[in-house]
Formats: C-alpha cells, structure tokens, sequence
C-alpha cells in the first residue's frame, strides 16, 4: 500500500483529519484539487474566520439544525476549548466577539490557514495538491485506496471522504464527494442550501437595495403559525433580503422553503422590536409635534433611515404630503401597524450555490458516530459538511467540520 490512509479535500474538516490521524502513527497523504488547500476557509466570516463558538454543549446542540445528536461523540472528542488550544500552540491566539464567536486574534483567516498547515507538516503528512479524487477503490467491501481524474490509483487501507458541501462551487466544494459516495452504495439526502438569502414577491424591496437595518426583528410565519423569530440585522437586495437574521431564518425554515411545499412562507420585519404598538404610537406623537409644520414625508427621519420612509408610508397607505398636525389616530395606528410588521412573500431562496452551508449529504444512518467510519464500507470514513449535518452562524459549522475531522482522523488511526 502507498499510505495508511488517504484523505480526499483540503479544507478544515480534511486537514485536521490528516494531521490528527498522523499524530497518531498513520502513513498519511491529504488529497486536494486545489493549488491550495483551505479555499473556503480563506473566505470565511468575511476574511476573519469565525473559528467557532466559545458556548457550551447545549448552545451548540441548540444552533444545530440537522442530526445535532450525531455530532455529540465528535464533539465530546475534539470541542471548542480544544480547538482553541490547538490554535494557539501553532501560533493563532483566538479572542471571543458578541455572541460568543471565536476568532483568530489577527482576525486573519489566512492565519487559521497557516496553522493547519504547520499541524500537516510537523507530522509529515504528505499533501498533493491538484490532485483531484474520481473514485475510491474497494476491495471485498474493504477500502483498497482511491483512483485519480487522470487514471492513477493510489492505494490504502483506509480513506476519509472531507469533500465539503457544494456552495460557492469556486472554492472546490462542488459535490463531488455525493457522486463518489454514492457509486458505494450510501445514499444521499437531497443537498439543499441552508443559510442562504431569501426571494421575495414584493418589488419595493428593489428600491431599499443595500439598505442595512439593525435592531430589527424579523417573524416568518408558514400556515398561520410563526416557525421562526430572528433578531438583529438584515439588508435588502435586488432580489429580497440576505444579512445575519434572513440566513439564519432560512435554515430554520428550509423544510418550507423547498419547491414542493405549498404552505407559503412569509415575513414580517418588525422595525421597532424594543416598542409596543403603545410606545410607538407615543413616539410617534412626540414627533409629528416636533415636527408639527412639515408634510408627514418629512417627519419620520428620527425614526426611520431615509430610504426606508417612502416605502413605509406607501404600505402604511398614508398620505404623504398630509401634514403631520393633521394626521389623526387611525391614521398613526396604520402606520404603527405597518412599522411593527412589514410583510414580505418568500418566493424562494437563491441558488445553492450562494449559500453558506449545504443542508442534506451522506446519511448519517450509514455512518457510525462514535467513529465517524461507514457502516457501508469498511476503512471509510466521513469528515466535515458532507454529512447531513448544518448549523446556524456562530463558528458552529466549522466546529462541526474541525471536530468531525478530528474524530474521523483518531478513529482511522486507531484501526
Ligand atoms: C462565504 C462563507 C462564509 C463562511 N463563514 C463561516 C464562518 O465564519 N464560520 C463557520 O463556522 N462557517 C462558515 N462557513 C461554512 C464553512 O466554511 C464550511 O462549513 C466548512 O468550510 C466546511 O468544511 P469542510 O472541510 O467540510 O469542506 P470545505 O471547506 O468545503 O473543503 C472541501 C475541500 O475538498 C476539496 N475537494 C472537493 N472535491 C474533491 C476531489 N474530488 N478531490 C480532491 N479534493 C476535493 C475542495 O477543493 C475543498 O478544498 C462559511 C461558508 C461560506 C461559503
């Protein structure tokens, strides 16, 4: 055999794979079609990588939305505060942000990079880069190694699959591992994005294109009944919404959000979270008598940014050029009603390529999870976003890749 294991992509789930099965004794090579591994990783939380998050089991278990119980044996072997440590004994102090997220101290994802491949060198595993996997060999339901794109087999007892999802198709996630796994009988729960913006019906949204809001609430509601509450920060796009909020409110409603539904799906922004319709109204008042000589138009840039008044006054049905000492108390209650809930219809989600994280992929069925090992093929294991697992934003993905990898790795070498 040419190596003890071979491992098949180089991003965080893979790399730490390789590095950790070879601290433990494996001959190892780490498999990449890239002319660089860590593709995805360099993007990450804009450039700064959110690492992971720095809250306990449950938080995580909370912020998991597919399968969170098969991660807890990956977890219970490699957790954050191990991560962390790792980190930094390769040189990348981390620090910890608002919502517990984690990262590097430089806030450079390259320098999360750098780390990794330090942890490959310094126990030897041989990396190849353009060097891109078609096939794994299989000998008696045993793993005998992998075939490469052009013809060549490279043989060895065990192989991890850490081939990554299949969104943003340009940093070499692009399913691959789904179409290999699959030739080995496991099968395949249909990848869907997850995290990803949302599609409205509404044109308006077009005029309020790059308009940030924050401090906003936002409720989608499916069948008369709210199935997620989101709060923070939003933008508006040409096509809908996207930003922190809508991503994550589009993982906690996929199961609506897929073509063959037909329970519409909306949204209703609440511009005013910290107010009651009381509050407001009162607000309101106090500025429409600051303001008692100006046109309504005209008397809402303390509450509202200024991009946003037209449409608002639009939906509200209100008259614009009114003057605001003339607006009377039905007319400020529409208007309240309009600022705790504009409404928008879902129509869809932007393309799977355009989502942070795949939702779907190996089965977790198949995969033992004390071991991360297929229960299909013996020497087989999977790592990383693969597997039909996902999470919300936090550093919870990565975590998930980091601590998989590292279990796969461990499991490998101990067989
Ligand atoms: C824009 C963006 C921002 C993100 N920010 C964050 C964040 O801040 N925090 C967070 O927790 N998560 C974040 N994520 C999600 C996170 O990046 C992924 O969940 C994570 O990278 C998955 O790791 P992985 O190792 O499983 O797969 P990947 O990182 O996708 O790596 C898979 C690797 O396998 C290689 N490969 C694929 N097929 C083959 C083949 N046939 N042969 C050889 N090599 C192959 C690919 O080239 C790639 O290098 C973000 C994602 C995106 C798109």
């Amino acid at each position: 055999m040419d190596y003890d294991l071979i491992v098949v992509g180089g991003g965080p789930a893979g790399m730490l794979g390789a590095a950790t099965a070879a601290a433990g004794g494996l001959k190892v090579a780490l498999l990449e079609k890239n002319d660089k591994p860590g593709r995805k990783l360099f993007i990450t939380g804009k450039g700064r990588c959110n690492v992971t998050n720095y809250g306990d089991i449950d938080d995580f278990f909370r912020n998991i939305i597919t399968n969170p119980k098969f991660l807890y044996s990956a977890f219970k072997a490699f957790d954050n505060r191990q991560l962390m440590t790792l980190l930094a004994s390769l040189g990348v102090p981390t620090k910890v942000e608002r919502g517990n997220r984690v990262f590097p101290a430089s806030d450079k994802s390259s320098d999360v990079i750098k780390a990794l491949q330090k942890h490959l060198h310094n126990n030897h595993v041989n990396i190849k880069l353009h060097t891109e996997v078609k096939q794994i060999l299989v000998n008696s339901n045993r793993v005998a190694g992998v075939l490469l794109k052009d013809g060549t087999p490279v043989t060895a007892p065990r192989v991890i699959i850490a081939t990554g999802g299949m969104s943003y198709r340009q940093t070499g996630s692009t399913g691959d591992g789904y179409k290999i796994a699959r030739l080995l009988g496991h099968t395949i729960i249909e990848p869907k994005p997850a995290l990803v913006p949302l599609v409205t019906r509404e044109d308006w949204v077009k005029d309020l294109q790059g308009l940030t809001l924050k401090n906003v609430s936002v409720k989608a509601v499916a069948g008369g009944k709210v199935k997620a509450e989101q709060f923070g920060e939003m933008i508006f796009t040409h096509f809908g919404v996207s930003g922190p909020i809508i991503l994550s409110t589009s993982s906690l409603i996929k199961d609506y959000l897929h073509p063959t539904t037909s329970i519409p799906v909306q949204l209703a922004i609440d511009l005013k979270p910290a107010l009651t319709a009381e509050q407001l109204d009162a607000r309101l008042l106090r500025d429409f008598n600051k303001y008692s000589g100006k046109h309504l138009k005209n008397a809402l840039d303390d509450l509202l940014p200024k991009k946003m008044i037209d449409v608002v006054l639009q939906l509200a049905g209100a008259e614009i050029h009114k003057p605001v000492n003339q607006i009377n108390k039905k007319e400020r209650g529409m208007l309240v009603h309009t600022l705790k809930g504009i409404v928008l219809t879902v129509t869809g989600t932007r393309p799977l390529n355009e989502a942070i994280v795949t939702s779907g992929g190996i089965n977790v069925k198949e995969i033992n999870p004390s071991t991360l090992e297929s229960k299909i093929v013996k020497g087989l294991y999977f790592a990383g976003e693969i597997i039909d697992v996902d999470a919300l934003t936090g550093g919870y993905n990565l975590q998930i890749a980091f601590s998989t990898g590292y279990l796969s790795g461990l499991s490998a070498a101990k067989t």
